[in-house]
């Protein structure tokens, strides 16, 4: 197997085009998160306390969501959705590996972050026909919380983990527990555990009920590329 400085100098040549900017694709990603979440909060009017309910069980299926797709979709080749697999299981993790966490440079961030194409296509494939499930079944308040969450949520999970795969020494890292969240991520980027435990990249309410969650002794190491 190739080492880790060979595969990703290979993989820059070969997938990360010049023109691509890192701090361009998380700046997108944020924005457009944001407006999306600004926008729904702007639809509220007089929200009861039933609907109001719509945010903590939109966050558990969130939750279970991300477990399972990255159980089940990015660690297993799928029919259709194959390239994501190939994305994840054969890209990130061989990019980066628990020895290997950080990123060298912003264009780096290509190989974590989700084309935002990707994202615009997912969102509307499977989020707008929820939308107007709930708006029929429920009301457009509870159609709208379950957007915010959404993506209130999308964006929490792409900035934990842009964050885990920081230096060790950036400001990022101080941030009060995320060393406690990355240090499962880091477990699940050892190569032969990686199929096995630690799928929620952000809270570990999916692998503490499916019993897939694994947390070491030990503590994140330092291992910063200079
Ligand atoms: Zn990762
Ligand atoms: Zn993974």
């Amino acid at each position: 197997m190739k080492d880790n400085a060979t595969f990703r100098a290979e993989f820059r040549a070969a997938h990360i085009p010049r023109w691509y900017v890192g701090y361009a694709h998380l700046a997108l990603t944020v924005a457009l998160s944001v407006g999306l979440i600004v926008w729904s909060v702007l639809q509220l009017e007089a929200v009861t306390w039933a609907e109001w309910m719509t945010v903590p069980l939109a966050f558990v299926y969130a939750n279970i969501a991300e477990y399972l797709g990255h159980r089940y979709v990015m660690h297993v080749p799928r029919r259709g959705l194959r390239s994501i697999y190939v994305r994840h299981s054969k890209q990130h993790h061989r990019f980066f590996t628990d020895q290997h966490m950080p990123f060298e440079h912003h264009q780096d961030y290509k190989v974590t972050l989700f084309p935002l194409l990707l994202v615009v296509f997912f969102f509307g494939v499977f989020g707008a026909p929820v939308w107007f499930a709930l708006q029929w079944l429920f009301s457009d308040n509870v159609a709208w919380l379950f957007v915010l969450v959404a993506v209130a949520y999308f964006l929490n999970y792409e900035l934990f983990h842009f964050a885990f795969h920081c230096r060790t020494d950036s400001w990022v890292m101080k941030i009060p527990g995320i060393k406690k969240v990355m240090a499962l991520h880091q477990q699940h980027h050892r190569p032969e555990l990686m199929s096995r435990y630690n799928f929620n990249i952000t809270y570990p309410i999916g692998d503490w009920l499916f019993g897939t969650y694994h947390r070491e002794p030990t503590t994140a190491t330092e291992q910063n590329h200079d």
